[in-house]
Formats: structure tokens, C-alpha cells, sequence
């Protein structure tokens, strides 16, 4: 899939609109969620033009993808989120119903966040 650089992510990345941002570093960028399904709900996104999982970890250098993983259990960590316990999720494509074509990983925290799925 062609990776589409007027998605909203892109646009966040690039400063053309505003986020709510808990975390950054050369590799990432974390913002809380402008719908949350969680008390806390924080999207963490890597810093280049990937739609998914399987594009980022096909075509990312390894340092980008050290860095990105590494600055997701930074942001549970900082979110103080590691003793309670949360959920990371990443959806990709339509069966997962992906709405924003940039890899982006969801992080649930705040509350007994129940069984992993809907049936
Ligand atoms: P997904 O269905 O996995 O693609 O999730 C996309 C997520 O992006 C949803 O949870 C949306 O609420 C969230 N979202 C969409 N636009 C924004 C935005 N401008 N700022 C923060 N979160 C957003």
C-alpha cells in the first residue's frame, strides 16, 4: 500500500495541526488520543512514512525501529502505566478496521481494560 502523505498523522508529524503530545524524540511521536476508549489513551507513531506493522518492519532502518519500540515502553513507562498494567494495540487494514493510514500504536491504560476483544 502506498503510503498517503496527507493523512492526519503526516500532518501531526509535520506541525500543520496540532496534538495533545505526552512524548518525543528523534524517532516518535506520542499524543493522547482525541477520541479515548481509556482513561488514558495515548497513540505513539513513528517519525517516517509507514502505513503498518509489516510496511515498518520490512522497510524501516533498524535504528528507527529500535527507537520506535524503545519510545513506547518509554511512554507506558513515563505514563506510569507498567504496575497497573495496559494494552497495546496496532491495528492495520480493514478487517482491523484502520482508520489512519500511519503506523500507529495504541497504548489503553486507567482501568481493568477487560478481555482482549469483543465478540
Ligand atoms: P485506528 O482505527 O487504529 O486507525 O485508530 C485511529 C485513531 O486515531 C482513533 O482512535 C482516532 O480517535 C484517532 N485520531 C484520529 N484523528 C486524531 C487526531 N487528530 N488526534 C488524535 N487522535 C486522532
Amino acid at each position: 500500500m502506498t503510503y498517503d502523505k496527507t493523512n492526519i498523522f503526516a500532518k501531526i508529524l509535520r506541525g500543520e495541526i496540532p496534538c495533545n503530545k505526552v512524548y518525543e524524540d528523534d524517532h516518535a511521536l506520542a499524543f493522547h488520543d482525541i477520541n479515548p476508549q481509556a482513561p488514558i489513551h495515548v497513540l505513539v507513531i513513528p517519525k517516517g512514512d509507514y502505513v503498518s506493522m509489516a510496511d515498518f518492519t520490512a522497510h524501516a532502518p533498524d535504528s528507527l525501529v529500535t527507537g520506535f519500540f524503545r519510545a513506547v515502553g518509554e511512554v507506558a513507562r513515563s505514563l506510569e502505566l507498567e504496575q497497573p498494567g495496559y494494552r497495546i494495540l496496532a491495528n492495520a487494514g480493514r478487517d482491523a478496521h484502520q482508520e489512519v493510514p500511519h503506523l500507529h500504536i495504541h497504548i489503553f491504560g486507567g482501568k481493568k481494560l477487560g478481555p482482549m476483544l469483543t465478540r
